[in-house]
């Protein structure tokens, strides 16, 4: 097992992302206590409804109120394993916090996710045991063989997870503590997914993320980097030496835009140069003092514009070929983008890049329509740099291994999102690889599903044993 210390031996001391601080720094007791006291507790908490994991928001807030911080850690946890994280990097705007009691009011909503990012935050500091070990004993070492069967009822089973994302990493916790051996393969030398990858780092840190997998991997989650599920272990083996596999695989590369000049010096794919930013010191990938190019309206395209506004870049242009209504990127991310100096061009269709005579790039030509905020027709925006954010590949390989596994029109593995169920009936599904890309919390919530539904069919009728709330 890997002790946070080793897996924080794995990243670099110097890296980019730890230019950004923290944009909401954890509470103090006094605040969070303050700010738990504004909370109505209302009945039918219209909070929980809009909480995808469904998290007794204010029960655990109560539990602040009143100083059980450990209590109100474990409320989050029954729901979603990964409360730390996702209380630094859920849209609390469009979520919990959109749906507050106080908004109707006009009155300044809970800082829900604040709160949670408080109690588990305490509750899961250095040293601390994990918190949903039961006294019976399901958390256990790896080799704890006999205290995990009597926890599982005698049914002990095995399950093989594909990818340490936050799909799998809910779904091999839950497993581990009903006592089931849940063992991850993660092709990269970090675990995590996107939580490590990908997550801007003024919400969430390289670091921060690793102490959670520390956390999960201490309720007897075992993980195995560098390990390519498809190249360096089969699909067939997983599907013999396991009784059910998980796919929690994410996305692919990033898309191209396949137009004349992109393949040289200065383009980058949105999530490749994200990663780097993240994970190294930059190497010819600093936007700073330069012209930025960012091609997409998503919310990935939103984060690199602003990391790149915020590590010093001269200017941050965003292109994208429709109108504003139509970005899929949240408008409160826009505005903070717009904040950090970001401009925006809209209805630009990319045609050409250009590049001088020693192929350092100089331009992007555009064609805008007539509706913009320039006159139509072809236009040169001038960049030294440029990430496409456009979206990510899908996972066909993946799915290739697995007989019976498919993949819809879109290029998501088919599975059912109440139990991640595919066409093949050991193998389970969930996260980004199904849904085509959305929240962290999402993949918790699947991987939690997927967990909660594998128990009761090896528990059977004969075990009525409840141990998560659904
Ligand atoms: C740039 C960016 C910023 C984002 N910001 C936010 C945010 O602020 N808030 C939020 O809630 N969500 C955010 N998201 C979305 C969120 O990160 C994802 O929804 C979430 O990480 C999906 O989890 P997952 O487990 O499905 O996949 P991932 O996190 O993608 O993890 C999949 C893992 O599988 C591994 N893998 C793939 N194939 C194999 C294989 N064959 N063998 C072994 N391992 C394999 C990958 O290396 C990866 O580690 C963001 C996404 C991006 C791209
Ligand atoms: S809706 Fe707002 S006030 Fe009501 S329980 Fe949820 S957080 Fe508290």
């Amino acid at each position: 097992m890997n002790s946070l210390l080793e897996l924080l031996s794995r990243l670099p001391a110097e890296r980019d992302e730890l230019e950004l601080p923290d944009k909401k720094p954890t509470y103090s007791a006094a605040e969070a206590k303050a700010e738990a006291d504004r909370c109505l507790y209302c009945a039918d908490a219209p909070c929980i409804k809009a909480c995808p994991t469904e998290i007794d928001i204010p029960t655990f807030i109560k539990k602040i109120a009143t100083g059980n911080v450990r209590g109100s850690a474990k409320t989050i946890f029954e729901q979603n394993l990964l409360g730390y994280s996702c209380a630094r990097v859920c849209p609390v705007e469009v979520l919990c916090v959109g749906a507050c009691v106080y908004n109707a009011w006009h009155r300044e909503p809970i800082a829900i996710g604040r709160l949670q990012r408080y109690a588990t935050e305490k509750a899961t500091a250095h040293g601390e045991t994990p918190l949903l070990a039961r006294s019976s004993g399901a958390s256990r070492a790896p080799d704890g063989a006999d205290e995990a069967s009597s926890q599982a009822g005698g049914a002990r089973k095995k399950v093989a997870l594909v990818g340490a994302g936050p799909a799998s990493l809910a779904c091999a916790g839950y497993l581990a503590l009903e006592g089931h051996d849940a063992v991850i393969f993660e092709k990269r030398a970090l675990p995590g997914g996107l939580n490590t990858t990908g997550i801007a780092p003024y919400k969430l840190h390289a670091q921060d993320a690793l102490h959670e997998i520390a956390w999960v991997e201490a309720l007897g989650v075992a993980i195995q980097t560098g390990v390519e599920v498809g190249k360096d272990v089969r699909g067939e083996d997983l599907l013999r030496d396991y009784d059910a596999v998980y796919l929690g695989v994410g996305l692919g590369e990033d898309t191209k835009l396949r137009i004349p000049g992109e393949d040289g010096p200065g383009i980058y794919g949105a999530t490749a140069w994200i990663e780097a930013m993240k994970l190294a010191r930059a190497q010819g990938t600093s936007p700073k003092n330069a012209r930025v190019l960012v091609i997409g309206g998503g919310n990935t395209a939103i984060d690199v514009a602003r990391e790149c506004a915020l590590l010093g870049a001269a200017e941050v242009t965003m292109v994208y070929r429709r109108d504003t209504a139509s970005m899929s990127g949240y408008a409160h991310e826009m505005e903070g983008a717009r904040k950090e100096g970001v401009r925006l061009v809209t209805h630009a269709t990319p045609v050409a890049f250009e590049r001088d005579a020693s192929g350092a790039l100089t331009g992007l030509r555009v064609s805008l329509k007539s509706d913009t905020q320039g006159a139509p027709g072809e236009q040169v925006l001038a960049c030294d740099m440029v990430a496409v954010a456009i979206g990510q590949s899908k996972m066909h390989a993946i799915a290739a291994e697995f007989p019976g596994v498919t993949v819809d029109g879109r290029g998501c593995i088919v599975a059912d999102p109440a139990t991640g169920a595919t066409g093949n009936p050991k193998v389970f599904s969930g996260g980004d690889c199904i849904n085509g890309g959305k929240e962290v919390v999402n993949a918790v919530a699947d991987g939690r599903n997927t967990a909660r539904h594998l128990e009761r069919t090896w528990a059977g009728p004969r075990d009525a044993r409840k141990t998560w709330p659904t």
